[in-house]
């Protein structure tokens, strides 16, 4: 019995040392008491919420070109000054500019509609009776859709949709019947045979809910909302409804960029809340009588100034190598973009300062950017990567964040420096961002790709569950986003740089 004590004892010893000395690899003493002290900074001393309750509550959305984005920038740069880095500065960049007007009113006029309400002795009834046929392959749509009692009242109340005009839309008005149509195959066989023309198209397809990455469902039916004019225009349509690229089945419009084409005839177009998208499919169907009035007085004004802002921490080392990371300052005008991309823009200013705050010296210069104009045209990322060109600067490593300030998974890397950040995967995992997919990337780092060919790009990769329930909509606004969610965001971000820096030369 005793032997037996004394060869636990010497097993226990012997388990114990194996894991100090593997430990000491990597994901070592000193690396794991960094991340810690990052983690810890974040979550009990942090300033990424707080800035982000501001930057939501004092500017809100920032459309670029609009004054609330100008006004937004001057913050961000007073904001950065106050952390004294190294550097805060700001890029000029010329973005577009264009307004979405004072009225959209999408309002119908259905005698279906009307006598289902009606004949109903009930009222609750009958709008259960309408879910249920608008829905017919979802027989708990009417228990399952939150909001959708009210979605149903608000319709039958004003016969107003719920929906918004997309970003870069025409103005316009038009009355005409409906016709609502799945797939891109499905809509230019209709087309063919005349049946779009002088009609409002709705394109309806949902996003594919049995995909676990909704970033790759948002890829398989955005195409609709980015080209539903130019898709629709040829075959004579008047206007466009595009069901709102969400998972969410809610009353909200979901907004986002639409484009034209130089010879093909502009007409307006409008993202309608998902909600309603299968009501009025129904109504498209069953009731011949079913007119929308479609109305729009959208703007697009001249291009005007605004800014990309920088700031950095000088690299010990090598102070030409840069490891750059950021987010997109601007929003779209609905809600206030908290998700989209006011988290991304607050991990990436939340990682330079916790960096600085414990002390840390970076071989490399640590760059923080907030891009503009992400949302409608990119040309904020574009003079990034033009500028860093005419300045001859060195990128090794650009990490974006546009994914929401939800749970943090892990990340993208490319293949060029993914052994070095796989050494650290163990600790990574410990944080529960162990999560790391070969390929990085992102629409503001990517123009970088054609300056510098040595640069490895890396995307932050936080849950995506959530994302498309308030992307580009009247609710991506601070309530949306948790507290503890973002930090343990800009301190996975912070610990990525650490890494990055510690490994390349
Ligand atoms: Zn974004």
């Amino acid at each position: 019995m005793k032997n037996l004590k004394s060869l636990c004892l010497v097993f226990i010893l012997f388990i114990g040392n194996a894991g100090a000395l593997l430990a000491q690899n990597y994901g070592s003493n000193k690396d794991s008491i960094f991340f810690k002290q990052l983690f810890d900074e974040s979550l009990l001393k942090g300033h990424s919420y707080a800035r982000l309750g501001e930057l939501c509550k004092q500017i809100g959305a920032r459309l670029s070109g609009s004054d609330a984005a100008e006004k937004g920038i001057q913050w961000a740069t007073k904001m950065l000054k106050s952390y004294q880095f190294d550097q805060v500065d700001t890029q000029l960049v010329m973005v577009p500019s264009w307004e979405r007007g004072n009225i959209e009113k999408f309002q119908m006029k259905s005698p279906v509609f009307d006598r289902m309400l009606k004949n109903s002795a009930d009222r609750e009834n009958g709008i259960k009776h309408i879910s249920s046929m608008a829905f017919p392959n979802s027989p708990n749509a009417y228990y399952e859709c939150e909001n959708y009692l009210s979605t149903i009242k608000k319709i039958s109340k004003y016969y107003a949709l719920p929906a918004c005009a997309l970003g870069g839309s025409i103005g316009g008005k038009v009355e005409a019947k409906v016709i609502a149509v799945n797939s891109k195959t499905q809509l230019d066989s209709l087309g063919k045979i005349g049946q779009l023309k002088g009609k409002i198209v709705l394109l309806n397809r949902p996003m594919e809910e049995s995909m676990l990455n909704t970033f790759n469902a948002y890829g398989g039916c955005v195409n609709q909302r980015v080209n539903g004019a130019v898709w629709c225009a040829p075959y004579g349509a008047l206007a466009v409804l595009v069901r709102s690229v969400s998972n969410k089945c809610d009353l909200h419009p979901h907004t986002g960029v639409t484009h034209y084409e130089d010879k093909i005839t502009k007409i307006p177009i409008a993202a309608v809340a998902t909600a309603v998208a299968d009501v009025i499919a129904y109504l498209s169907i069953n009731d011949p009588s079913f007119t929308l009035q479609f109305e729009l007085d959208c703007k697009i004004l001249p291009d005007r100034e605004s800014a990309n802002v920088v700031a950095e921490t000088k690299g010990n080392q090598f102070p030409e190598k840069i490891i750059v990371f950021g987010g997109h300052f601007d929003s779209w005008d609905q809600g206030e973009g908290a998700h989209d991309d006011g988290a991304g823009c607050m991990h990436a200013f939340e990682a330079l300062r916790l960096l600085k705050v414990l002390g840390y010296k970076p071989k490399h210069t640590l760059r923080c950017v907030f891009w503009i104009n992400e949302e409608n045209g990119l040309r904020g990322g574009t003079e990034y990567a033009r500028l860093s060109k005419v300045n001859n600067e060195n990128h090794i490593v650009a990490i974006e964040s546009d994914r929401g300030g939800f749970v943090p998974r892990g990340f993208g890397v490319d293949s060029s420096i993914l052994p070095n950040v796989l050494k650290f995967q163990k600790l990574l995992n410990d944080y529960g961002i162990g999560k790391i997919e070969k390929g990085g990337g992102g629409a503001d780092i990517g123009p970088l790709k054609t300056v510098n060919n040595n640069t490895a790009f890396v995307s932050f990769i936080p849950d995506s569950q959530r994302y498309f329930d308030v992307h580009h909509a009247e609710t991506d606004v601070f309530e949306s986003v948790n507290k503890r969610e973002l930090e343990l965001g800009a301190a996975a971000l912070a610990a990525m740089i650490y890494i990055l820096d510690q490994e390349l030369n």
